[in-house]
């Protein structure tokens, strides 16, 4: 969910990673994150919720997606060519949370292929499952 990433702490840096987490099919928001996103596009709440979330997965406001020829499906908020967070200032708090300090284990599998086939520019692809 591109952008925890403290390049002198954390062992991963978003920058260099096409947004695998972005794709994620269950990205939960809470009544807190749809009202940041209300305010953050001048709309107001019921039609914010609309317009960005679905309920699924248990969750009443679930992240909606768009294509993407990477993964598949993606956040509706993420640019899928320069490959990064449009609304970064105003992204979910799962977003900022997320992968917590330290590793993370699809940048840890991307460098690794990337190493592997001498490539790096090479989209490691793993399967979610929903
Ligand atoms: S809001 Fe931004 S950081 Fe969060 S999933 Fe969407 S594109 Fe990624
Ligand atoms: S998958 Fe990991 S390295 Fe890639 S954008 Fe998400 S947190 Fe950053």
């Amino acid at each position: 969910m591109t952008g925890a990433s403290k390049p002198t702490m954390a062992q991963y840096n978003c920058l260099n990673c096409p947004g695998y987490c972005c794709s994620y099919p269950v990205i939960p928001l809470t009544k807190r994150d749809v009202e940041r996103l209300a305010k953050y596009f001048k709309l107001k709440y019921d039609t914010a919720k609309k317009r960005f979330t679905r309920e699924g997965h248990g969750h009443k406001y679930l992240m909606r997606r768009k294509g993407d020829k990477h993964y598949g499906r993606i956040c509706q908020f993420f640019d899928t060519k320069e490959r990064r967070c449009t609304i970064y200032h105003a992204r979910p708090s799962t977003c900022r949370a997320y992968p917590g300090s330290g590793r993370c284990g699809y940048y840890d599998f991307l460098m690794h292929e990337r190493r592997c086939q001498n490539d790096d520019t090479f989209v490691a692809i793993t399967n979610h499952k929903d």
